[in-house]
């Protein structure tokens, strides 16, 4: 049973700050007798008793410092106590408790490097045998006699009950077996839950009284939340389920709303922050800049540039995301926007997250300002020196009004001579800490930013909580929908058949393989592999191109080119295509190991194919046919729905690799799970924006420690510095 599925860890921000007073005597391991709770909580944790300085070296490597910090490091798991039994109630493959007394201890190798450990345990006159594999050191930890704990799931050997890889607990001969559940903690090597969990049970007993509760009594009434000092108790040791539940619920609930206070302060900085300039669409300027379109704009696009200008012609900067389906038309609106601030003689930049995209970019704009006197530059991490010297010297003597590239306009240090707008593209991959650095580029731009990848509402309002949100929910008229397949393995000729059939009718088409491993150089053997096997077999009759991350820009460049011009017929890629490549005439698609993928990625990948007039077709090709794989890949064939699919996708795959808030440059969150605390996301935001209207700032004196806490975990990652 698997109470807190993702490890949890903790080092800062929940917790109270460290107080002064308390770590001068501990630092200099003064009598601890006298300490008062509050000073123990700073008392560095080898001053703790049966810590040491050198377990107090291992604690640090769990970033536990002072007896604080181990309040607030929570169990991953639990083990479940109230599930005792005795070894005649046994059960097979039922996590449960039993106890018993050493008998027999032996360890036997099996082989060069292997062996067994058996622990014999005696309840009564029923036996039990504990074993683990290839483990021969923990025998040290057992001698006939020992009162044991075992926690695991028991196995019937013959007529003989087996515990392979049992949790072990230690209990004085008399002591009685501990209720409830046992926190189970992330560890470090030469630590043992049995230490840590002894070092928590003193942390709680001398420290907990010093821990001050955040919220007002009546607040904690309001919302039926458990008092702070009850809820780290119950955390580390619940007495029952329900106690355990109602602990979390209070913590959780503490944690998203010190996260989200922090993105409504930064919204409310940002508002404050200086001026940017006004930037307004008078009706010349937007009749100017829609003749560039040689198409009427969506009701959806007019409604994101209604909201955008409304923006910029305010002198505060604009912080918007932009989010809507793949091809939904979001490049568009960027670039009204890019042209107004241009019309206004300021300087835009446009930052794409991959060099083959920044260039797309720039052709597109290129297209539209055909015969403007828009200037233009590029700049790309494959720029020789002098290039980009030249492109440097040009945005800061404000000789170019566009500039268009990747990470590498914040790299170089460009500096614009009057920025008025930054835009984002695929905002995703950028994170929150880009977005800060980027700020710096220059003096209070507008800010827009894009994804097209759709993420559950949760996400959105944890990782861009801090954003105003305009959302295209229509596509540009005649835009086909994607039909996609997964067929089984007898139904393949047929696919590439078809394949065939439209590449002669003139389309284009991708073959899409996953990224297996990290190595580039594997990557492109893997390709290559793939580009030999269609070359010689299911499409030995057309142009094939390679596009994948090992090739240089001059590469990437020319092979987009030539699948553009049509030189190729079909690309064969890495998921580089992913994000934002618009080539219209391209309609199939075919995706190797489409299980490899998460939902979001493939929905982004088939919107590759549905760019133009002609219907778009997609294959999935799974190697697995697992039940799962089938399931969640189904779910792709079933609906077109982006925003419906990221949920469907957060749900089957869970939180782990897509809302790491870590890889988007915040600290992570130690007990609150983005997906299975949705309600407490959207109930702590509500809560923090009425907070912040009520007590912009949040310096009320009543709001103190709240404000101390969210300074103390995100002022550094949002740069609230200068807050209140
Ligand atoms: P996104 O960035 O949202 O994936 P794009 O802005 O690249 O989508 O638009 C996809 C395609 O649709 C482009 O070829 C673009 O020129 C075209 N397009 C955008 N808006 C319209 C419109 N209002 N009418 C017709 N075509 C449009
Ligand atoms: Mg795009």
């Amino acid at each position: 049973m698997c109470i807190h599925p993702n490890i949890i860890r903790y080092n800062d921000g929940m917790a109270p700050l460290p107080t002064p007073s308390g770590s001068s005597t501990a630092e200099t391991g003064d009598d601890p007798r006298h300490k008062t709770p509050a000073e123990w909580l700073a008392t560095p944790v080898q001053y703790l008793k049966g810590v040491g300085p050198q377990r107090g070296e291992l604690l640090a490597k769990l970033d536990l410092h002072y007896a604080q910090d181990v309040l607030f490091y929570f169990p991953r798991d639990y083990e479940d106590l109230s599930d005792l039994r005795a070894i005649a109630d046994l059960e097979e493959d039922k996590p449960l408790a039993i106890r018993g007394v050493v008998e027999e201890v032996d360890l036997r190798e099996t082989g060069p490097g292997r062996s067994i450990l058996g622990v014999l345990m005696r309840q009564g006159n029923d036996h039990l045998r504990a074993v683990w594999f290839n483990m021969p050191y923990l025998q040290q930890q057992f001698r006939a006699g020992q009162q044991l704990l075992l926690f695991g799931k028991a196995r019937l050997r013959g007529f003989r009950w087996e515990m392979p890889h049992p949790r072990v607990q230690h209990l004085d001969q008399d002591e009685e077996t501990p209720q409830g559940l046992l926190p189970v903690y992330p560890l470090t090597e030469s630590l043992n839950q049995q230490q840590l969990r002894r070092i928590a049970r003193h942390v709680l007993e001398t420290c907990l009284d010093g821990v001050d509760e955040v919220f007002p009594q009546a607040f904690l009434a309001a919302h039926n939340l458990a008092p702070i000092h009850e809820a780290i108790s119950a955390v580390h040791f619940p007495a029952s389920r329900a106690a355990l539940d109602r602990a979390r619920i209070r913590l959780v609930y503490q944690e998203l709303l010190v996260l989200q206070l922090a993105l409504a302060l930064r919204r409310q900085a940002i508002a404050q922050h200086g001026a940017a300039p006004e930037l307004p669409a008078t009706t010349k300027i937007d009749v100017r800049i829609r003749r560039r379109f040689p198409f009427e704009l969506t009701p959806g696009q007019n409604q994101a540039i209604a909201e955008i200008s409304a923006d910029m012609a305010r002198p505060v900067p604009m912080n918007r995301l932009l989010q809507g389906e793949v091809g939904s038309g979001k490049t568009v609106v960027a670039l009204y926007a890019t042209l107004l601030a241009v019309a206004h003689r300021c300087q835009a930049a446009i930052m794409a997250p991959t060099e083959v995209l920044a260039r797309q970019h720039a052709d597109v704009l290129g297209k539209f300002l055909e015969a403007s006197q828009v200037r233009t530059v590029l700049l790309s991490g494959g720029q020789s020196a002098s290039q980009r010297k030249a492109a440097l010297a040009a945005i800061s003597a404000g000789e170019v009004d566009v500039v268009i590239g990747t990470q590498a306009i914040v790299e170089s240090g460009a500096e614009f001579a009057k920025l008025g707008l930054v835009v984002i593209d695929e905002q995703h991959k950028f994170g929150v800490r880009q977005r800060a650095s980027l700020k710096q580029a220059g003096q209070n731009p507008h800010y827009l930013v894009m994804t097209a990848t759709p993420i559950p509402r949760t996400v959105a309002m944890t990782l861009f909580g801090d954003l105003e949100v305009s959302t295209l929910r229509d596509t540009p008229p005649g835009r086909q929908q994607v039909h996609t397949y997964l067929p089984s393995e007898a139904e393949r000729p047929k696919w590439w058949e078809f394949f065939r059939k439209k590449l002669r009718e003139g389309r284009q088409g991708f073959v899409v393989v996953p990224l297996l491993e990290e190595s580039a150089n594997w990557q492109a053997a893997n390709l290559n592999e793939t580009f030999e096997r269609l070359a010689h077999g299911e499409l030995a009759d057309f142009r094939l191109g390679l596009l994948h991350g090992r090739l240089n820009s001059t590469e990437k460049e020319a092979a987009m080119a030539d699948f553009r011009s049509g030189r190729t017929q079909v690309l064969i890629c890495t998921s580089v295509v992913e994000v934002g490549i618009d080539i219209p005439n391209a309609t199939v698609m075919t995706i190797d190991g489409a299980e490899r993928f998460g939902l979001a990625q493939l929905h982004q990948l088939r919107g590759r194919i549905s760019r133009g007039s002609h219907p778009g077709y997609c294959c999935l090709l799974a190697e697995t046919q697992s039940e799962e794989t089938q399931q969640r890949l189904k779910a792709l064939v079933d609906s077109t729905d982006g925003f419906e699919l990221s949920e469907i996708d957060f749900k089957l795959r869970g939180p782990g690799e897509m809302v790491g808030t870590r890889q988007h440059g915040l600290p992570p969150l130690r007990i609150a799970d983005l997906q299975r605390d949705a309600a407490a996301v959207e109930l702590a935001r509500q809560d923090a924006q009425r907070l912040v209207a009520e007590d912009p700032g949040l310096s009320c004196p009543e709001n103190a420690r709240l404000r101390r806490m969210v300074l103390a975990k995100y002022g550094k990652a949002l740069e609230l510095g200068d807050v209140g």
